[in-house]
């Protein structure tokens, strides 16, 4: 993981910002200034191309058929799995799990590995700062064993605190299910040493990679996780589809999810046996145009390269960081500089959603409120922030932008 890489071609932004028609729109009369990106990214022709080739060109359900096209269309969708396996040196493509999104994911793990490893007595640990979506999976998993919750404290500012890892990971931790950034605060987290702590008791990991995936490079064998978790929307391709990595050994000896069509092996009334790795785990028919358009996201990513990637956005979270910090009254939760581009701020005295409205008004997209984190905010004592997330198609002429709509929300607002 390099979040401040040094030789690397910068981007062409030009040529980039071309290719995503949308961020040349207008909203309400203004240039858009779209700092949105950790809800989901803007989406590049190459992604939209792909989705038109397989319903226009290639359209048919995968697996099944022996023709043509459900040949074509089966290559397609399993050169995805290949390709991402390689993507995130998966010991094996059986490895990638193909789901709605991280959401799917998670909930797929808390059900199956909970059911088949969870018992009365064991803890789980998740941190403070986790998406509602690594912390309700595991609450339901928790209430159906009798395992018991352990949260990862954090301190004022929002950063993880580790002074007591030591008494949360014991030999009853069994799940260590924590995120690798904040969707909140854009924090890297400082999982490796979590990590670390939870194989010395023999605890299985669960990383909610969402907000990590489109921003550097993912090595799942040197993280040393036994699964990974993401969406393909966060990473410039389309909604609808997730990944799951899973290590074999786990997913192998773990009950299936759904049960239908695709999953199984043999049917009778008697007695069902299921399919072999990934298909255990892929019941129906899955959204094929996106996982064939997520290996055009793939791609995407890997010209352009994550280095580059990487220096940009850090250009961009620097220059964040300063005008930012130069604003009266501000403050900014998750306050370091080893973050990707997202900023969670408030300003004395006046709500976030006064302020995101009127930046709606002058064309900047932000988001407002608790951003599916509500545990934190109560922790920090905020009603919720204003988050500007940025990815790397922005430009610095539009932090100029966001700053000016934000200097003027305040005044209009004070
Ligand atoms: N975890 C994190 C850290 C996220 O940012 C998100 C999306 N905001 C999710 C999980 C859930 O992702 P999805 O809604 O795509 O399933």
């Amino acid at each position: 993981m390099e979040n401040t890489p040094t030789h690397t071609v910068p981007l062409d932004l030009r040529k980039i910002r071309k290719h995503i028609p949308l961020l040349d729109s207008k909203v309400n009369g203004s240039p858009l200034v779209y700092f949105d990106n950790a809800a989901t990214t803007q989406k590049p022709l190459e992604l939209i191309e792909a989705i038109n080739t397989y319903y226009q060109f290639h359209n048919a359900n995968i697996h099944r058929g022996a023709h043509y096209l459900a040949n074509l269309a089966t290559g397609e969708f399993e050169q995805t799995r290949t390709d991402m396996a390689a993507w995130l040196n998966a010991a094996e493509s059986a490895e990638i799990i193909f789901t709605s999104g991280t959401t799917e994911s998670i909930n797929l793990v808390a059900q199956c590995w909970g059911h088949a490893f969870l018992q009365q007595g064991d803890e789980i640990l998740v941190s403070t700062t986790e998406h509602h979506s690594n912390i309700v999976p595991w609450q339901m998993a928790a209430e159906r064993s009798g395992a018991a919750l352990k949260v990862i404290p954090i301190d004022d500012n929002g950063l993880w605190d580790l002074s007591t890892l030591d008494t949360l990971i014991s030999s009853r931790t069994k799940m260590l299910a924590i995120q690798q950034v904040s969707n909140a605060l854009g924090t890297i987290q400082p999982i490796d040493k979590v990590i670390a702590e939870a194989k010395k008791v023999g605890a299985c990991v669960l990383i909610d990679g969402a907000q990590a995936i489109g921003h550097f490079k993912v090595d799942v064998q040197a993280l040393d996780c036994d699964f990974y978790t993401f969406s393909a929307h966060k990473m410039y391709g389309p909604t609808g589809v997730g990944v799951l990595y899973g290590k074999r050994q786990w997913l192998d000896a773990m009950p299936p999810y759904k049960g239908g069509g695709e999953m199984i092996k043999t049917v009778s009334f008697e007695k069902t046996t299921y399919n072999v790795l990934p298909h255990k785990f892929e019941a129906g028919t899955p959204d094929i145009a996106g996982v064939i358009a997520l290996n055009a996201a793939l791609g995407y990513m890997r010209d352009l390269g994550m280095e580059a990637i990487a220096a940009q956005e850090e250009k961009l979270r620097s220059k964040m960081d300063r005008v930012l910090h130069a604003i009266d009254g501000i403050r900014i939760y998750g306050d370091t500089t080893y973050k990707v581009p997202i900023f969670s701020f408030n300003i004395d005295g006046i709500h976030p959603y006064d302020l995101g409205t009127l930046l709606d008004k002058q064309g900047v997209a932000v988001r407002t409120g608790h951003h599916c984190t509500e545990p934190l905010w109560t922790r920090l004592q905020a009603p919720g922030t204003v988050r500007a997330s940025l990815a790397m198609y922005n430009t610095e002429e539009e932090i100029d932008l966001f700053v000016m709509a934000l200097q003027k929300a305040i005044h209009m607002l004070r």
